[in-house]
């Protein structure tokens, strides 16, 4: 695709679109509303030089880690496998960059669509080198076994090139992840030191940049979820004291916190794929000093994404959701973890606040803050059996015209980790993007997007945003915001879906 327009402009290396951003702004008048609709100009500047990527996973021998890094190369060597159902061609299935579609205009009277990798330059996933630390020793073609995820022809055939990967030896603290999880532990960095073991890390990432020849690495936690680490101001509030305090090994610092740390001190992004509060403010700042990004929280794969499609759902249609009981159940290992309490608490927390944005937008509905806290209850049951097909049984209760209910009961069966798998491959295709771009509001100087990616939020479930910004959870403004975003930037035109050119001419 190539965009003809007097407003983008590209050479060998940037690609460069003028955007006359519209938006509105609000006074407030007694209780009236004065509307002022505006024009923002930006311009957005992409470095279209697709860099050699490197990704380190922390949990890289879990199933997230195990199947992420087999899909891939099961792609980039084409491999096929059998079933009972046949035989089986390797995809992308599930990955927004990969094998979504963004309209991009009109052919005549017929609308357009292209890959969504193909609106802007991005890394192939089939060239991301990967690497990454585990507790657990077992090489990687041992942990898929173990996983239990991946059909077992597709195991064999992936030995060969899983066999050969061995995540690095870790940082385990036992207290912020479940007891249970202390028998895989074989892989651990010796000593109680949090100052050595960010050192440790920082080598780490540092050596693999260097002996794969990398431009860039990106960090990405998929290890156990762990419990809220008791958040303190002096201890996390700022990089000083955030680095004090790992200097004093302080008992509040958790492991994923010094991988987030390691790696913005090595000038890369961290992506936290799990619910814990890892991404402190004293990371925020080490991260905002190094020019890189951090994001989370929480993957957002099956139950949540359609939580937050249905009850945009119905209360965009003015129907009044009043409770939503969710249960969950699975047997892999993350739901073993999950079975103790502190680490359970983690998940609820991220799952719970998934539709806060979406009820206080409608005041017709939720007028007083006393209606909006709806019954919104989450259980979470481990049962070794289900393995990682895990099971989510919703019902939604909501309050129709004159009184009336309207109850949903919605039973959702899903591969976590072949829903898992791809969403990081987004996460870490489109990180990497916007790393490439950055934007001039008015003629002012270009700067990067804020330190906190929201942009990502359609991919997280507890989506981290910049201070001060609200977060949006409704998955279609999550999603038209990305796709806008990469339009805008190819000196697209966006879509506001009136279809005049088709309906006028
Ligand atoms: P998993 O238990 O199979 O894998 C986690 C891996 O992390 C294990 O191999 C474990 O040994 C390792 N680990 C634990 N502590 C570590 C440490 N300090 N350093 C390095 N490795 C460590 O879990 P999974 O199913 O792969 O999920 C990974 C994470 O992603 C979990 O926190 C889960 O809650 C989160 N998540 C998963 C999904 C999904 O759909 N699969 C969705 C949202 C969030």
């Amino acid at each position: 695709m190539k965009v003809q327009s007097t407003t983008t402009q590209q050479d060998d290396h940037f690609l460069i679109s003028n955007y006359d951003y519209k938006s509105t702004n609000i006074e407030k008048n007694g209780d009236k509303y004065i509307a002022k609709p505006q024009i923002t100009n930006f311009k957005f500047k992409t470095d279209t030089r697709i860099p050699k990527l490197g990704v380190m996973l922390v949990g890289w021998g879990g199933n997230n880690g195990t199947t992420l890094t087999g899909g891939i190369l099961a792609n980039k060597f084409n491999i096929t496998w059998n079933s009972r159902r046949g035989t089986h061609q390797p995809n992308f299935y599930g990955s927004l960059t990969q094998s979504s579609v963004i309209k991009i205009g009109t052919c005549n009277t017929e609308e357009v669509f292209v890959p969504f990798k193909d609106v802007l330059p991005m890394v192939n996933p089939c060239d991301i080198v990967f690497g990454g630390w585990d507790i657990s020793s077992m090489n990687l073609a041992d942990a898929m076994n173990r996983a239990q995820v991946v059909e077992y022809d597709l195991q064999q055939k992936l030995r060969p090139y899983l066999e050969k990967l061995v995540p690095l030896p870790s940082i385990y603290y036992p207290d912020f992840i479940a007891a249970n999880q202390g028998d895989r532990a074989d892989n651990v960095i010796p000593g109680n030191n949090k100052l050595e073991h960010l050192n440790i890390i920082r080598k780490n990432i540092a050596d693999f940049k260097q002996q794969n020849n990398l431009d860039k690495v990106i960090l990405l936690w998929t290890a156990n979820t762990e419990r809220f680490c008791v958040e303190d101001p002096n201890i996390h509030g700022t990089a000083e004291k955030l680095l004090k305090s790992i200097e004093s090994s302080h008992p509040e610092i958790s492991a994923s916190t010094i991988f987030a740390c390691a790696a913005c001190l090595e000038g890369c992004s961290f992506i936290n794929g799990s619910p814990q509060n890892t991404i402190v403010p004293g990371v925020i700042e080490l991260a905002e000093k190094a020019g890189v990004f951090v994001a989370g929280d929480d993957f957002k794969t099956g139950q949540t994404k359609f939580k937050t499609c249905l009850v945009e759902y119905l209360v965009g249609a003015g129907i009044k959701p009043k409770a939503i009981i969710s249960y969950n159940h699975l047997g892999n290992n993350d739901g073993k973890n999950l079975s103790q309490e502190s680490c359970f608490k983690s998940k609820e927390r991220s799952k719970k606040t998934c539709v806060d944005d979406i009820l206080e937008s409608n005041k017709v509905l939720y007028p007083t803050e006393e209606e909006l806290n709806i019954d919104h209850t989450i259980v979470i049951k481990y049962c070794p059996e289900t393995g990682d097909s895990k099971k989510a049984m919703d019902e939604y209760i909501a309050e129709i015209f004159l009184g009336g209910r309207q109850t949903f009961a919605v039973y959702n069966v899903c591969e976590d980790s072949l829903l898992a798998a791809p969403l990081i491959m987004d996460l870490l295709l489109l990180c990497e993007l916007f790393e490439r771009i950055q934007f001039q509001k008015d003629a002012s100087e270009y700067q990067r997007f804020d330190t906190v990616l929201s942009w990502l939020s359609y991919l997280m479930k507890a989506p981290k945003s910049e201070s001060g910004i609200t977060t949006i959870n409704s998955l279609s403004r999550q999603r038209a915001m990305l796709e806008n975003l990469v339009k805008v930037c190819a000196g697209l035109t966006i879509d506001d879906n009136l279809r005049l050119e088709v309906r006028y001419g």
